[in-house]
């Protein structure tokens, strides 16, 4: 759901902010919906994540229109993990109310922090009591899973804020915390401003303190780390998120949607104009495509399992053979000996000290 109300400084996915197309979208990705549906028939569905964008700036008749849709044209499991974005600022308690209605299940909010200065740094539309109160609302309307976004490492934000903002989602009914440093991506409008000198990011330091301090903090209040940045209350894993981690297929509608299936992955247009278009010309909006390699999806396989729950070297040697692990053998005895990884019963999983360098072990993997 390409729609924002504005853009903020630090984004870089497709989004726009005008809302004039609504409707017309909507038949765009209904045509595309059904296009794969022929494509892809037999497949089941496990999950459907309304991501954008702000697609809670949609009605929940807009949401459940393509809903009802992708249950006439796919097998939806009946215990789906149904996922809306949503913005503080966007929804009221009458809204959420709808949304759980019509059958969404989990609601991701993008809170970012609790702080009005990091807020309004972030040129986000919302402030603290606006995002207290959306979660709240949203547990009132019945949303048992609730996940918050946050963003440590913000300039000017103090170890005392960051502090703050966990010890109020952790009192908050969350079930799942995202919580990322703030990324410099190219052509931002945070990434010019750092290039012109107006601000100063936080130095790597720092960051990685922020960073240990955040798992500390959420490992001792209930929560589990099961990827890099994700923390959930136990049985609170995203769904949708450990599929993309665990190499399943997924399909992505609408511009800049990437998908995955059987080994090839390929992405749409970010642009709603050229994907409407495209849509309307030959029923999907493919700007590119690419196959991967069995040595790509072996290495991918691997990334993707290490920066989560870990990786089972008896599936990978079921699924790749055995040759990773005779060839990194030594590389992972010594990453045990300096306590990044555990290694038990034919399973390696990174620890808190692993996680704090999986960039830079996992570059060295062969
Ligand atoms: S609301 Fe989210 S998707 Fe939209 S511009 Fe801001 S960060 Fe990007």
């Amino acid at each position: 759901m390409p729609f924002c109300d504005h853009k903020c400084i630090y984004c870089d996915f497709y989004s726009i902010i005008t809302k004039d197309n609504i409707d017309n979208y909507i038949s765009s990705l209904k045509r595309e919906i059904e296009n794969y549906s022929k494509q892809l028939n037999g497949k089941n569905i496990i999950s459907i994540f309304f991501g954008g964008g702000t697609p809670s700036l949609l009605t929940p008749n807009h949401i459940n229109e393509i809903l009802l849709f992708i249950k006439s044209n796919f097998n939806l499991d009946t215990k789906a993990e149904i996922t809306l974005e949503t913005n503080p600022g966007t929804v009221d308690n009458r809204k959420l109310s709808e949304f759980r209605d019509i059958g969404i299940n989990r609601i991701s909010i993008g809170v970012q922090s609790f702080n009005d200065n990091d807020l309004k740094f972030l040129t986000r539309i919302h402030n603290k009591q606006t995002a207290v109160d959306t979660i709240k609302s949203a547990d009132k309307a019945g949303f048992e899973n609730i996940n918050i976004d946050l963003i440590f490492s913000i300039p000017k934000q103090n170890k005392d804020i960051w502090e703050e903002n966990l010890e109020l989602a952790a009192a908050l009914p969350v079930k799942h915390i995202s919580a990322y440093s703030l990324i410099l991506e190219k052509g931002t409008i945070l990434n010019k401003m750092v290039l012109d000198g107006k601000i100063k990011l936080k130095d790597e330091d720092y960051d990685a303190s922020q960073y240990e301090h955040t798992i500390d903090f959420l490992t001792s209040h209930g929560f589990e780390q099961y990827e890099v940045s994700n923390f959930c209350k136990p049985g609170f894993e995203c769904v949708h998120n450990l599929s993309y981690w665990e190499h399943k297929n997924y399909i992505g509608f609408g511009p800049s949607a990437h998908s995955f299936v059987d080994n090839k992955r390929w992405w749409n247009f970010s642009s709603l104009k050229m994907y409407m278009s495209s849509v309307e010309l030959k029923d999907s909006a493919v700007r590119g495509s690419e196959e991967l390699t069995k040595k790509e999806l072996e290495q991918e396989f691997i990334m993707l399992a290490l920066r989560s729950r870990g990786l089972n070297l008896n599936i990978l040697k079921k699924m790749y053979g055995n040759e990773w692990i005779s060839v990194n053998n030594n590389y992972i005895n010594k990453l045990v000996e300096d306590g990044f990884i555990i290694w038990s019963d034919n399973f390696i999983k990174f620890t808190k000290a692993g996680y704090l360098l999986c960039d830079e072990i996992l570059l060295k993997f062969q």
